[in-house]
């Protein structure tokens, strides 16, 4: 088990870690704040850096087959020479990379909020995210975009919590993804919170606060089937990445 130390802190860009196992799959950490590929946010990047400042570049971070195990995936040629277990590292996060997935994330709250759908889909890069809605009446780009900027410009908080198992089941209507259900078996669902705008189960990373969302608008609305809309959210203030 790896201490997830992205689910309490999303602002973390790095900590010290011990290095748990190292295997063709990648690194095993005993704590992180690498968020793992999961609920439709893309892994995090980033380096594990040692002591002696060697370092090694982490092109992405999955979910391995033990629940609770996350994987550090080396970049491709990488050679992992001394990364043994029992080493002391330094793991620290691709922060604009991380921003973007955050930024997206807590957009596509808001989205969920404008548009009273269940969804089946969802995928948040760093450079766009989309959300597949289960309905078959027409969505308006410009209108949606609006939403997102008023509800971005009204600055409502956001913050995590857990609830248990029970609590879930009690509010069902909470689960507003029919792709992605909340993971079962440890008694408790962590739950997100835009205050006044979006409550549902999930374990992602967000911003701290809808104003920090910035300038994210629909960059396309697409009609993927008989019962699915697709909406597509670019950054409207998208720079060139300079790496
Ligand atoms: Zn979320």
């Amino acid at each position: 088990m790896t201490e997830e130390l992205f689910r309490e802190d999303a602002t973390l860009l790095e900590c010290s870690a011990r290095v748990l196992a190292v295997d063709p799959d990648g690194v095993r950490l005993d704590r992180t704040v690498f968020y793992p590929q999961g609920g439709g946010q893309a892994g995090d990047a980033g380096v594990l850096r040692l002591a002696d400042d060697r370092e090694f570049a982490v092109a992405d971070t999955r979910k391995g087959a033990l629940p609770g195990e996350i994987v550090h995936v080396l970049a491709p040629g990488a050679n992992p020479d001394g990364l043994v277990p029992g080493a002391s590292v330094t793991a620290r996060i691709d922060a604009p990379r991380r921003r973007a997935h955050m930024r997206f994330h807590t957009a596509t709250h808001l989205l969920c909020a404008l548009v009273p759908h269940p969804v089946d889909g969802c995928s948040i890069t760093e450079r766009y995210a989309r959300l597949d809605f289960h309905m078959n009446e027409p969505l308006d780009k410009e209108l949606l975009s609006q939403g997102i900027a008023q509800l971005a410009a009204e600055a409502h908080p956001v913050r995590h919590r857990w609830i248990s198992e029970a609590e879930l089941d009690a509010n069902p209507q909470l689960v507003r993804s029919m792709s992605v259900m909340p993971p079962r078996g440890q008694g408790r669902i962590r739950v997100l919170e835009i205050e006044g705008v979006d409550l549902q189960p999930c374990g992602g990373t967000h911003v701290a606060n809808t104003a920090d969302i910035g300038a994210v608008v629909v960059t396309k609305v697409e009609k993927k089937s008989a019962m699915t809309r697709r909406v597509v959210l670019g950054f409207a203030d998208a720079a060139p990445r300079h790496v």
